[in-house]
């Protein structure tokens, strides 16, 4: 038992599938034991899931609760859980509960993670990492709610990192488009790294961020898109 405490624990919300699985992953293959927090049920080796809601806070609290219990301890908690699909329709047509449900999962489902996960990172002096969105930065019509919240997500970060450091570090990152499945030739052309993101692109920069090489980090965004927002686009 003793020795099962001396390994770090990481905490990956939204790892059922996509970016959150790649993190997770390449966490424990780094030597994390790994958590994985998410509405939808999965087995992933080796890991612990947790089923839970991160929009509600008892949920949250339980989830953060039952983790501690099983690692013993608490060393990076990675917010990546999202309602990922940016279209929400014409700004007129946007419900309020439509609204809220983004910016709960998206925004405020990181601060209730954070608001638990906190006491036991100080402990460890650990470090999260949030996972916002180069939609933060820059819109395509009809996206309000995710922009939004993406945005709150680059600006809570910077706020925790004051308020929690020094002992924890906090650190953004902003994916551009990271596919899941295949895409066309012109998808990954257009890109100025030739490509389209994969996963790992976000779980390297996630893990390197969540490590001690990273001790002078904190509060920043980092964005991770093939360069796609340093090109100009003028038709
Ligand atoms: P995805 O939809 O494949 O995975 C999201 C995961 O979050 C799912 O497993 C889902 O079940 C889980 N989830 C959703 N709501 C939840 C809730 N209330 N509580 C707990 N878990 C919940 O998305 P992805 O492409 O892997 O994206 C992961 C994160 O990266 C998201 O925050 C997304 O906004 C962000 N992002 C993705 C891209 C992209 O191109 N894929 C780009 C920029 C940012």
């Amino acid at each position: 038992m003793a020795r099962e405490y001396s390994q770090k624990a990481a905490l990956v919300t939204g790892g059922a599938q996509g970016i959150g699985t790649a993190i997770a992953s390449l966490l424990a293959a780094r030597g994390y034991r790994v958590a994985v927090a998410d509405i939808k049920p999965v087995e992933l080796d080796r890991m612990l899931f947790i089923r839970c809601d991160i929009s509600r806070e008892p949920a949250v609290r339980a989830c953060i609760g039952r983790a501690v219990k099983h690692f013993g301890r608490l060393d990076a908690l990675v917010n990546n859980a999202g309602i990922a699909s940016p279209d929400n329709g014409p700004v007129e047509k946007l419900a309020l509960p439509e609204w809220n449900r983004r910016i709960g999962v998206n925004l405020t489902g990181a601060f209730l993670m954070t608001k638990h996960a906190a006491p036991h990172l100080r402990r460890t002096r650990g470090a999260i990492v949030n996972i916002a969105s180069t939609r933060a930065l820059q819109s395509e019509p009809n996206t309000e709610a995710y922009a939004a919240a993406k945005g709150g997500l680059v600006a809570l970060t910077h706020a925790l990192a004051l308020s929690l450091g020094p002992r924890v570090r906090v650190n953004c990152i902003s994916p551009g488009w990271i596919a899941h499945a295949a895409v066309k030739k012109k998808d990954h052309a257009q890109h100025p790294v030739g490509r389209v993101g994969r996963g790992q692109d976000v779980a390297e920069l996630a893990a390197f961020l969540l490590s001690e090489a990273a001790g002078f980090a904190t509060g920043q965004n980092y964005v991770v898109d093939g360069g796609m927002t340093r090109k100009m686009i003028y038709v």
